[in-house]
């Protein structure tokens, strides 16, 4: 027997069509580069992602299909997630800072057919264009004056258009993680696992969102579907501000004008916000709660941040995760606690939300104790967690017991509450980008008197963590950092280079004879980079 309720399928224009017709009036803004600004509301981004969804059809769009952008955060980027997704497709958004090698890889594999991109990235489609086999159409968000551009594409349609209908467990959107070594990999999100996490999040004690919520994601909408901001948005009509670059001075001048009351951002925005409060005494007036995820929050940040009588959100997630894994709910005591305690509280990567289940798991997969101390894998299930990433034909993502590891280290806390430990995954995260320490490694060993090479990340003030280069030079060799400096910046990317190179006479092995990085990693734990 089934209950007697009715079929309403969980899809995404469902919230749409509550934003227009509940929260039409609510204002969505962008900030352009150029200093500009576009005001607009819940009701004409919808009808603008009907006429974008008529002109996607007219190009060829079917279900299933996958669009992609290459675009910073604003609202005709919004309307693109909204109009593709409506129109049965995917919407792909594409990392501009990944290397070309993985821009190929990822638009091909992905097999994209349309694309639309932010004219300060055209560089890399005039560049990549050749390379691409499946896109078809590409359509520039603010073309040059006189050329054909996205408001062009979309001014030819009437909107007059039913979303595409279907099963709520089809899919919706797509997003490659670079994470891990070897190729990129695509999660695809369902609009199903959309909408129960974009529910989850607006609650209280996750992002706390409702219409009288004002939402600056900082978070570039191309990282881990934009921490979920732009499903949870139309679910309470929340007013929506778009910076389309990340200055802290235009952040802090747009959240005191808008009145942001909520955003979120990998700890590097916050360090830059700081050095611009520094210097001109300006802070954001309405901001009530702050997400911080992607990398640990310093306590540091946490405090300053909090003495400013802001809420900080300590969440943990990844791509995998659609991303919110933990989140820094209040325990139930914050009221009594004193600001060290909520300082230690807050350094943790917060507690589950329904919808998540958590364990930590030694190397023989048995469960481990949550007594604070024993450390273990993390590992995670849920209705928004990955189960197989993207034409992936080995297998499932998650183990016989359908648990997905996340590569993180944590212990878990008698109350619940979950700390990263360490990393098993070998990569480096420099202001919320990875940096694999394997293919630096790979790419240093090609240089001429290089033995052996050991990369790994190490604490830095502004971007978390930058890469430390351990080099074993050749018997005989004299090479200096400078040499494999200038070798290594013709192979990786700039921002990739390490900040320091140290010689050492050896580096140790596994019995396999592979890098002991745990052992490396902790031997320069607390090494200061030159
Ligand atoms: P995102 O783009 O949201 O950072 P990724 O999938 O690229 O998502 O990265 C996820 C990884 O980032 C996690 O597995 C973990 O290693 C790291 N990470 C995310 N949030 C935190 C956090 N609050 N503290 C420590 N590490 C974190």
């Amino acid at each position: 027997m089934f209950g007697g309720m009715q079929e309403f399928e969980l899809r995404v224009p469902r919230a749409l069509e509550h934003a227009e017709r509940e929260h039409g009036t609510r204002e969505i803004v962008t900030r352009w580069a150029d200093g500009s600004e576009t005001r607009t509301s819940w009701a004409a981004i919808v009808h603008d992602a009907r006429r974008l969804a008529q002109a996607l059809e007219r190009m060829g769009v079917r279900k299933g299909d996958r669009v992609a952008s290459l675009a910073m955060n604003h609202h005709r980027h919004l309307v693109t997630w909204y109009g593709a997704i409506g129109a049965g497709g995917l919407i792909h958004t594409i990392n501009p800072r990944l290397f070309d090698d993985q821009l190929v890889y990822i638009a091909n594999h992905a097999e994209d057919k349309v694309l639309l991109y932010d004219k300060a990235f055209e560089p890399i489609v005039e560049r990549l264009k050749p390379q691409w086999k499946t896109i078809e159409h590409y359509i520039c968000y603010d073309p040059a004056p006189g050329d054909e551009g996205f408001e062009d594409v979309i001014a030819r349609e009437d909107g007059d258009y039913r979303w595409v209908e279907g099963d709520e467990r089809e899919p919706c959107m797509l997003c490659y993680t670079s994470g891990t070594t070897g190729d990129p990999k695509g999660v695809v999100y369902s609009h199903r696992s959309s909408m129960i996490h974009a529910m989850a999040e607006i609650q209280p004690s996750v992002f706390d969102l409702s219409t009288r919520s004002v939402a600056l994601p900082i978070v570039p909408m191309f990282h881990a579907v934009g921490w979920g901001l732009p499903f949870c948005a139309p679910m309470v009509g929340l007013k929506f501000v778009f910076s389309a670059v990340n200055d802290p001075a235009v952040l802090c001048e747009l959240m005191n004008r808008e009145k942001v009351t909520h955003s979120a951002g990998v700890p590097t925005v916050w360090f830059a916000m700081f050095q611009h409060i520094d210097k001109t005494g300006q802070t954001p007036e309405h901001l009530k709660l702050v997400t911080i995820g992607g990398s640990a929050a310093p306590r540091s940040m946490i405090e300053r941040i909090m003495k400013m009588g802001v809420r900080v959100n300590h969440a943990w997630g990844m791509t995998e995760t659609s991303p919110i894994g933990t989140i820094g709910a209040l325990p139930v005591e914050w009221d009594e606690m004193t600001l060290e305690q909520r300082l230690d509280h807050s350094v943790r990567q917060g507690s589950a939300p329904f919808g998540i289940e958590m364990r930590i798991v030694d190397e023989e997969g048995k469960v481990l104790p949550r007594d604070g101390e024993t450390s273990g894998r993390l590992e995670v299930r849920g209705p928004w967690v990955v189960q197989r990433y993207f034409k992936d034909e080995s297998g499932d993502a998650v183990n016989r017991d359908g648990w997905f590891d996340t590569g993180d280290v944590a212990v878990i806390h008698p109350d619940n509450s979950m700390q990263i430990t360490d990393r098993a995954k070998d990569v480096i995260k420099s202001g919320g980008e990875w940096i694999s320490s394997v293919d630096l490694e790979n790419a240093a060993v090609g240089c001429p008197g290089v033995a052996e090479a050991a990369a790994i990340g190490v604490h830095h003030p502004k971007w978390e963590e930058r890469p430390l280069l351990l080099v074993v030079r050749a018997e005989g060799s004299e090479v200096t950092a400078d040499a494999i400096l200038d070798y290594l910046s013709e192979h990786v990317a700039k921002w990739w280079l390490p900040d320091e190179i140290l010689f050492v006479d050896e580096l140790p092995h596994t019995a396999t004879g592979k890098l002991l990085k745990t052992a490396i990693r902790a031997k320069y734990k607390d090494h200061k980079l030159a």
